[in-house]
């Protein structure tokens, strides 16, 4: 589908929104449409290339919204659900075993590689330009940075819906 998304070109550009095509989502991702997204200083450092997500990519990692499609094998979860989105986490390693995936053993490339992390599509964005090539996007499993987003299911935490969603990403 076509997204609107904000996009840093390269190390220190200006980030522009443009047009982008995203894929529909692939097994165990989760389609959100955003309804707000906070804006942090991790957002800033990487575009300046201070992680190591290649660009031009899509930024953005305090999304919050509603699931708009559910991948194959996704439970716990419906379209219409309000989420908010933090961190991905692969749920098999040590650290996630012991109840504590923020220190996923996967959490580099589930964060900052630009492409899934794992699972049959691993190494690909499901973000494309007009002209057909692909851009770095799944930022920390998200990429919020746009009207859509495929989010790692594990990155999302439902949410209550009499909480208004435009205060909830950060
Ligand atoms: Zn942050
Ligand atoms: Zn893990």
């Amino acid at each position: 589908m076509k997204i609107q998304a904000a996009v840093a070109e390269s190390t220190g550009a200006r980030i522009t929104v443009e047009e982008l095509e995203l894929e529909d989502p692939g097994p165990g991702e989760v389609r959100v449409r955003l309804v707000a997204t906070g804006v942090c200083h991790t957002d800033t450092i990487t575009r300046d290339g201070d992680l190591p997500l290649p660009l031009p990519g899509v930024l953005g990692h305090e999304g919050a919204g509603v699931v708009d499609a559910l991948g194959a094998g996704v439970e716990g979860l419906s379209v219409g659900d309000h989420v908010v989105m933090g961190w991905p986490h692969c749920g098999k390693c040590r650290n996630c075993l012991r109840g504590e995936p923020r220190y996923c053993a996967l959490l580099g490339p589930a964060v900052a590689s630009g492409a899934r992390y794992r699972g049959p599509l691993e190494g690909s964005s499901g973000y494309r330009r007009a002209d057909g090539s692909p851009i770095s996007g799944h930022f920390f499993g998200q990429s919020s940075f746009a009207t859509y987003s495929i989010a790692d299911a594990t990155s999302l935490v439902l949410v209550d819906k009499d909480l208004d969603l435009k205060l909830l990403g950060p």
